[in-house]
Parts: structure tokens; C-alpha cells; sequence
């Protein structure tokens, strides 16, 4: 097992196949899509059910247990909360936006007709040279509106381009990897998690190793608004989450190491699972932290909140800026996806 590589270029280019592929909540046919035929690519049979969820099962030699791993493909995003006589929009977020982070964004709003129309998102005290509280007035929804990138007056020529109310609205993710091994990206929450499952999947493939248990591979929607993990399927034992690990000043997490999370704002996680993850660490001498993600749940917290039957635990890449311009660390992603490996495996 240590002799096993992740496919690190593969990895960073997936992520950014992923990320450029717009998946705000709810928004999920063309995201799915590409998750079916990558994983189909890899040599894997995916399959996708009502809620959009996508599960790759993976044989193990012991046939009786099955253990499962998830990571969320939804994102934060925005939606049209009214059109404006001025014929700019209205916005409400999806998931819990930062606005600062957004203000001056490029986005994209989709139309019921698969149109596509860019704007940009604004303070409506915009301007310095106009409004004296342009620097301080509250970036909120209320306080927010976006400017279509077309010639619009009034309500009336926005609706003509076919833009109604509820419509979803993508924001630019700006992809970014520098020489030094950042990534800098919006929804690095989960895509970068998804990314490093996808990775470790190609590493099974790349070399022949048949999981310890079946591994029942999970990509959820809706996590973002709380039930991502909330349906499992019959016959899962545990669950572990990858998500995104919490950066801060009372975090143990790094931009470099994998979090393995011990409680949440939903869950203890449970104890056996987490000391085995923290085993499999060590042993594999990965870069990892054991920390407390006080600010949400995962899709694992999700599941056993939900009511499923489940052992959970939670793994996930060390994240700056989170739900904002985030950034973490190639090493971060690697670390994350050979423990999941070793999981899987060991
Ligand atoms: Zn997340």
C-alpha cells in the first residue's frame, strides 16, 4: 500500500473539469452527467437515483460488510429573488454565500430554457464616487443585486430574455493552481473532496487492489441545505464523509494535512471509526490532523441525523476561506485521498 501513487495531475485536472462545471443546489443535470462518464471512463459502473445522488460499489473480498464513503457535488450559489423595475435582479443565496466574497463576481444566470446570461453581482451602494456608504453598508442579500450583461431597462426586457424568478445563478469559480501547490478556487467545498475520491478510485483501478469490505461510493446533492447524506442505501455499515476541513485560529487544521474529524455541529463521530482512521494515518505516515469542525455537519452527520443506522466519521482537506475564495494545498488533497485508500484497503 505505501508503494501506491495518487495520480496527482490527474487529480488537480479532474478538479478543474469539476469545478468550472456550474452545480449551485438543485442545479445538478450537467454535473451529474459528467460525474456518470468520468467515473464510467475509469472503468466503473455508476448509477444514479431520484434525488440525483450518484454510487459506484466497488467489490470487496469480504463480500458480508460494506462500508461507504461520500463526498457532495452541490455548491453554494445564488437564485433570482425578484426581477427589478430597474431591470437588475434581486438575489437570495443557496447554501449560505459569504457576499463580501462575491461582490464584483462575474456569474452566470440560468434560464428555465437553458439560456445562459452573464452579470455581475453589486452592492446597491456601489459606487465610492456615489454613495457615501459604499464601504460600509452590510453585504447582505437585501443589500445586494446583480447586473445583467445586457442592454435591460425595465422588468419587461429581462423577462423578454426569458429570466424569471427562481432561476439559479452560478458564481465564477475562479480555478487557479500556483507553482507552489495552492489551489485557489470557489467550491473547493466538496468538489476538491470529490476530486480526491475520484483520484483514490483511479489509484484501485491503476493498481489492482480489491478493497478489504465493499466500498459503496456515494456522490450527494443537497448537502449544502442540509440532507445531502440523509438517504443511504440498505446494507452500509459506516459511512465516512470528505469534505472540507475548517482552518482558523482554534482549528488543528492545515492547508497540508487531512482532518479527521472528531464532532461537528451535528454529531460526536463515532470513537472506533475515528481511532481507526487516526491509526491508519500514522501508519501510512500521512500529514493529518485530528480536529472539530464547530461551524456545520457533512453529509455522514447528515445521514445519522437523518436516521440511518450507521458507524460515521469525516475526513477532509484543510480549507482557508471557506465559503468564500478558499484555498488549500495539493498535499492536503493527496494526504486525504491515500488515507481513503488506506481505508478502503486496510
Ligand atoms: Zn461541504
Amino acid at each position: 500500500m505505501n508503494h501506491v501513487k495518487i495520480d496527482q495531475e490527474f487529480m488537480l485536472h479532474f478538479m478543474e473539469n469539476l469545478i468550472n462545471i456550474p452545480s449551485p443546489v438543485g442545479y445538478y443535470v450537467k454535473v451529474s452527467k459528467f460525474m456518470v462518464d468520468s467515473l464510467t471512463q475509469l472503468g466503473y459502473e455508476p448509477w444514479v437515483d431520484n434525488k440525483g445522488n450518484i454510487y459506484v460499489r466497488v467489490a470487496g473480498q469480504n463480500k458480508e460488510k460494506t462500508v461507504g464513503i461520500v463526498a457532495h457535488l452541490d455548491t453554494l450559489g445564488l437564485m433570482v429573488r425578484k426581477i427589478n423595475a430597474d431591470g437588475s435582479l434581486k438575489i437570495v443565496d443557496i447554501g449560505g454565500i459569504n457576499y463580501h466574497s462575491i461582490e464584483g463576481e462575474s456569474v452566470v444566470i440560468h434560464t428555465r430554457d437553458n439560456g445562459e446570461y452573464t452579470g455581475v453581482v453589486c452592492c446597491n451602494s456601489h459606487s465610492l464616487h456615489v454613495f457615501k456608504d459604499a464601504a460600509t453598508l452590510e453585504r447582505t442579500s437585501e443589500n445586494m443585486h446583480i447586473m445583467i450583461d445586457e442592454k435591460v431597462s425595465c422588468a419587461e426586457d429581462v423577462q423578454k430574455l426569458g429570466i424569471r424568478v427562481g432561476d439559479h445563478i452560478s458564481v465564477n469559480p475562479r480555478f487557479t493552481v500556483t507553482k507552489s501547490g495552492f489551489i485557489k478556487s470557489r467550491f473547493i467545498d466538496d468538489k476538491g473532496g470529490v476530486a480526491a475520491v475520484v483520484a483514490t478510485l483511479k489509484a484501485l483501478k491503476d493498481h489492482n487492489l480489491v478493497p478489504s469490505n465493499n466500498v459503496l461510493f456515494m456522490f450527494s446533492q443537497y448537502e449544502e441545505v442540509g440532507y445531502g447524506g440523509a438517504s443511504v442505501p440498505d446494507g452500509m455499515e459506516e459511512l465516512v464523509a470528505v469534505d472540507i476541513a475548517s482552518v482558523g485560529p482554534d482549528n488543528a487544521g492545515t492547508e497540508f494535512d487531512v482532518s479527521i474529524c472528531t464532532k461537528d455541529a451535528i454529531t460526536v463521530y463515532d470513537v472506533p471509526l475515528v481511532d481507526k482512521l487516526v491509526k491508519l494515518a500514522q501508519e501510512h505516515h500521512l500529514g493529518f490532523q485530528t480536529d472539530i469542525c464547530t461551524g456545520g455537519g457533512t453529509d455522514a452527520s447528515q445521514a445519522v441525523r437523518a436516521g440511518n443506522n450507521l458507524r460515521v466519521a469525516a475526513i477532509g482537506l484543510g480549507t482557508y476561506s471557506s465559503h468564500a475564495m478558499e484555498r488549500t494545498h495539493v498535499e492536503a488533497m493527496e494526504n486525504t485521498s491515500k488515507l481513503l485508500l488506506a481505508y478502503c484497503c486496510g
